[in-house]
C-alpha cells in the first residue's frame, strides 16, 4: 500500500499587510520540509500529520511525504508559493498511490484563488479521479463546497485552543484506511449557516461552542457516524464562504450524515447571539487591571494576534500599560527584527533608547504603523528556538528568530524577529521569564494562550488595541462575504 501524506496549512487574513511568500512556510530555511526531512520533523508530534505518519507505519504502508508546509497566518498567499506546494503534492499523487492524507488548515486564500484547499483537491481529483482522500482541517476552516465534493473523509479540530490536532488526524484518516480494507464506505454531508462567529467567543472551553463540540463528539459515538465536525470559521477573510459550516461523515448512510450535519448547524444558528463579542474600551481595561488581585493577570492584546494574521508589532496596549504605570510586567511580544538587531549591537546589559514596533502600515484599516519609543536595559538575547511542551502542537519546533528582552524598569518587553503566538510555557522559558513571578503578563493572543498558560492566570483583561485581527468588525470593510450574514446584517 502506497500512501501520499502532506501538509499545506495557512489561515489567510485578507485584511493583513503581512506578505506570504514561500519563505514564510520555510521557517528560516530555504524551503519547507520535504521528503525524509519532513517525516523526521513531524514523526512523534501532536499534529494531524504526526497521526498520519503513525497510522501509515502501523498499516505497513509505503509513505510518500512530498512536503510539510505551514506558515503563521498572514495576507494572501503568493501564487508562486501555492503553486510550489500544491505542485509537489499533485506530482506525488500522479506517481500513483492508494490514498492521500492531507493536513490542511482550510482557510487559504491565494493571490488567484479564494479557496486554496479546494483548488488543491480539485487538481488532485484531476490526476486521480478515484483515489480516496482524507482531509484534516483546523476548526477555523472556511469551507467551500469544493472540499466537500473532493474529499472522501474530512474532519476538523473539536477544540479551541487546538489541543486535538493528532486526534483529528486519526478521525480524518481512519475512514480512508477502513475504505481501503473494504470495512467501511464513507459518505459525507456538508452545510453552512450564514454567520460569522466572533473569534473571541469561539473557544470550546466556553458556551456556546462548548456544547456544540460536545454534541459533535457524542454523535461520533453513534453507530455509523465516522466523524462529526462543526467549524467556527475564520471571519477575517473577506471571501464568500467565510463563517460557520459543518461536515459529518458516516458509513454509507447519507441520510444520517445529513441529519447530523443539519443538527450541528441548527444548534449554532439558534445560539448565534452568544457568538457576538463586544469589546470594551482600553481605558476601562487598564482601570480593571489595576484593581485585580493575584498574579499574574493576563492582559490580552487580542487585536494583534499573529496567529490570526496580526502584524504583531502594534504597541497600543503596551503604551497604555506604561501610561497606567503597570509594573512587574512582561509583554510577549513585539515583532521587530530591526530593534532586535540594535539591542544585539548594544549587547546584554547595554542601555538603549529606540523605537519599537509600528513598522507595518495597515491599509485595510487606513492606519500607518506607529512605533513606540522605549528606553531600557538589554536583559537577554537568545536564538529564539524552542519546542512546545504541549498540550497544543506538542513537540513542534517553534522559531521566533533572534529575540531580545528589553527591561524598561516596569516591563520586560520581549522583542522577536519572527512572529510567534505565545501559547506554550516553553516560549517564556526560552527568554528566561517566569510568568508566575510577574504581576502582569501581556500576551498577543486571543484563545490559544489558554492551552499552555491558562492555568497560570489569576485574572484576564481583554484589551482592545490596534491590529488587523481587530475584534471590532465595523473597522473592516467586507465586500465579498456572502450577504446577508450574521451579525453584519440583522437576521
Ligand atoms: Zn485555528
Amino acid at each position: 500500500m502506497r500512501l501520499v501524506l502532506a501538509q499545506m496549512k495557512h489561515e489567510t487574513n485578507t485584511f493583513s499587510p503581512v506578505p506570504t511568500p514561500l519563505s514564510r512556510f520555510a521557517h528560516g530555511r530555504d524551503r519547507p520540509w520535504e521528503g525524509a526531512e519532513a517525516r523526521e520533523e513531524f514523526k512523534g508530534t501532536g499534529t494531524a500529520l504526526g497521526a498520519f505518519i503513525d497510522l501509515a507505519e502501523q498499516a505497513g504502508a509505503e509513505i510518500v511525504l512530498p512536503i510539510a508546509a505551514q506558515a503563521w497566518p498572514s495576507g494572501r498567499v503568493q501564487q508562486s508559493a501555492f503553486e510550489y506546494i500544491a505542485g509537489k503534492i499533485v506530482d506525488a499523487v500522479k506517481q500513483g498511490c492508494d490514498a492521500v492524507l492531507l493536513d490542511l488548515h482550510g482557510a487559504m486564500v491565494t493571490e488567484r484563488f479564494e479557496d486554496g484547499e479546494g483548488e488543491l483537491l480539485a487538481r488532485i481529483r484531476r490526476v486521480a479521479p478515484r483515489v480516496p482522500i482524507g482531509v484534516a482541517h483546523d476548526m477555523h476552516a472556511n469551507l467551500f463546497p469544493a472540499a466537500a465534493r473532493c474529499a472522501t473523509s474530512l474532519a476538523g479540530y473539536q477544540t479551541y485552543p487546538h489541543v486535538d490536532m493528532y486526534e483529528t488526524g486519526v478521525r480524518a484518516a481512519k475512514p480512508v484506511l477502513d475504505l481501503l480494507s473494504s470495512s467501511k464506505k464513507p459518505v459525507l454531508a456538508f452545510g453552512h449557516r450564514p454567520m460569522l462567529p466572533h473569534v473571541m467567543r469561539q473557544s470550546s472551553l466556553d458556551s456556546p461552542n462548548k456544547e456544540i463540540q460536545a454534541r459533535a463528539k457524542e454523535m461520533e459515538k453513534q453507530p455509523g457516524v465516522l466523524s462529526a465536525t462543526f467549524f467556527v470559521g475564520f471571519p477575517h477573510a473577506d471571501i464568500p464562504h467565510a463563517g460557520a459550516s459543518a461536515v459529518v461523515v458516516t458509513d454509507n448512510d447519507p441520510e444520517l450524515a445529513r441529519r447530523c450535519c443539519e443538527e450541528l448547524l441548527d444548534m449554532a444558528w439558534e445560539r448565534r447571539a452568544e457568538f457576538v463579542y463586544r469589546p470594551e474600551d482600553l481605558a476601562s481595561s487598564m482601570k480593571k487591571a489595576k484593581v485585580l488581585a493575584g498574579k499574574p493577570v493576563v492582559l490580552l492584546d487580542h487585536y494583534d494576534n499573529c496567529a490570526s494574521g496580526g502584524t504583531m508589532d502594534t504597541t497600543t496596549v503596551l503604551e497604555a500599560m506604561i501610561e497606567a504605570r503597570l509594573e512587574e510586567a512582561a509583554a510577549f511580544a513585539v515583532c521587530d527584527p530591526e530593534a532586535v538587531a540594535r539591542m544585539k549591537e548594544a549587547g546584554t546589559g547595554g542601555r538603549v533608547t529606540l523605537p519599537i514596533g509600528g513598522k507595518a502600515d495597515m491599509p485595510a484599516l487606513g492606519l500607518k504603523g506607529k512605533p513606540l519609543a522605549l528606553a531600557g536595559t538589554v536583559k537577554r538575547i537568545v536564538d529564539g528556538l524552542y519546542r512546545n511542551d504541549g498540550p497544543m502542537a506538542r513537540g513542534e519546533q517553534m522559531d521566533m528568530g533572534t529575540t531580545a528582552v528589553l527591561d524598561t524598569g516596569g516591563i520586560e518587553v520581549v522583542v522577536v524577529s519572527r512572529q510567534v503566538e505565545p501559547f506554550d510555557i516553553a516560549a517564556f522559558r526560552a527568554v528566561g521569564i517566569d510568568p508566575s513571578s510577574k504581576r502582569y503578563m501581556m500576551l498577543k493572543s486571543r484563545v490559544h494562550w489558554r492551552a499552555g498558560l491558562g492555568s497560570l492566570a489569576r485574572g484576564v483583561v481583554e484589551c482592545a488595541g490596534t491590529g488587523v485581527c481587530t475584534s471590532d468588525y465595523s473597522q473592516l470593510q467586507f465586500r465579498k462575504v456572502r450577504r446577508p450574514v450574521y451579525p453584519l446584517d440583522d437576521m
